[in-house]
This record gives structure tokens, sequence and C-alpha cells, in this order.
């Protein structure tokens, strides 16, 4: 099984993919966790690329087929083996991040960004995606404090419209494919949102 969480910063993505890990384990199964941009040690040169602001005068474009390469690898050498060998995997961000940040927010066109997708992950679609939802103020705020009031990366340090907009965007995502995704309000405290979590993975796949 994949699972991949996506939402916004500081929404408790790597929180709450550490207890669902966790969970799992606690039944027995083998469990990968992942994430991106990065995952594997090209992906992860990738990703500090990526985000150092280095790359800020890259467009959208070259930004989204960067991402995708990093994602092309990390199927390829960890995900698609661990899936084939019947783990669980999950992963703190996946394609729908690029579908938010490089489509939604930097303006790349849904088809372009469906063909990299397409390429980088082959057969290796998420089965369920957990998006948390918060408001983007919220996030933020979360986000700067756990690193003492400093933005780390670029993206970061956009304004609140921007991860507005970004929240929109994965809602939208959310919504254009139940079949896949569950949106969890992420404002809940840290337990019930992990509860709230292993709820749906065992509806889905445990029943
Ligand atoms: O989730 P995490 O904070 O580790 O993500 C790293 C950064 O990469 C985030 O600031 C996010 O905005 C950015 N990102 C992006 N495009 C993607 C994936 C992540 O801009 N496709």
């Amino acid at each position: 099984r994949f699972i991949t969480f996506e939402g916004g910063e500081g929404v408790g993505k790597s929180t709450q993919l550490a207890r669902l890990a966790e969970h799992l384990r606690d039944c027995g199964f083998e469990v990968v966790t992942t994430r991106e941009p990065g995952g594997t040690p090209k992906a992860e040169k990738l990703r500090a690329f990526l985000l150092s602001g280095r790359a800020a005068p890259l467009g959208p474009l070259a930004e989204a087929a960067l991402f995708s390469a990093a994602r092309a690898d990390h199927v390829e050498t960890l995900i698609a083996p661990a899936l084939k060998r019947g783990a669980w995997v999950l992963c703190d961000r996946f394609a729908d991040s690029t579908r938010a940040y490089q489509g939604a927010r930097g303006g790349v066109d849904a088809k372009t960004l469906a063909l990299l997708e397409r390429a980088a992950v082959g057969d290796a679609r998420p089965d369920l995606t957990i998006m948390l939802d918060l408001p983007a103020q919220e996030g933020l705020t979360r986000a700067a404090s756990r690193r003492n009031g400093e933005a780390v990366d670029r993206f970061e340090s956009e304004a609140p419209a921007f991860h507005e907009e970004l929240r929109q965007a994965f809602l939208d995502i959310a919504e254009s494919e139940p079949e896949r995704c569950c949106v969890i309000d992420a404002g809940m405290p840290i337990d019930d949102v992990a509860r709230a979590v292993q709820r749906v993975v065992h509806d889905r796949f445990l029943a």
C-alpha cells in the first residue's frame, strides 16, 4: 500500500506520517517512510538545490521538471521496489505537491504536469492520500515556531496569500479525486488527527 501525506506548510505531515508508521509497525507490517522532494541520495541533492534559493531564477516549468526528475529516481530506486515486496510506503508529499506548487501556484499547465507525473510515477500511484487541512496562517505560525521564527526555505517565506492559494489547490485536488484523497482537519489536537488518520487507513485497507 502506498499512502501519501499532502498539505501546506506546518500542517503536521511529518508528525502524522510518523504516528501512522508507528501504528502500522505495531500491527506487524513492514513500513517504509520517506519524503519528497528527496527520499534517495540523488533526489536529496536536487531537493537541496531546489529549496536553497539558488534555484529561484528557474521558471515553474523548469522547477516542475526537476521535482519530477527527483521523483523518478525516488520511485525507481525506493518506492516501487518497496511496494513490490509488499511493504507499506508512507511518503511526506508527492505528486500533488507539484500540482499545487508548480501547477496551481506556478501556472504550469495541467496537461504538462500530468505528462511529467505519469512519466515519473508510472504504476506507483498512491492508494490513499491524506490531505491535512489547516488555514494557511495557522500552518505558517506553526512552521515558524518549529524553527524559532526563521523561515528555512524560500517557499516558507512567501506571503500568506500564496499559502492560502496552495491550500485551495490541495482541496481542489481532493475534491476531484475523492476515491484516492481524504481531507482531515489538521487543526485538531495531534492525537485526534492521528486517530482520524488510523480510522481512514483501517476502513480502506484493513476492515
Ligand atoms: O514538506 P517540506 O517542508 O519538507 O517541503 C519542502 C519544501 O518544498 C516546501 O517548502 C514546499 O513548499 C516545497 N515544494 C515545492 N514543490 C513541490 C514540493 C515541495 O515547492 N513539488
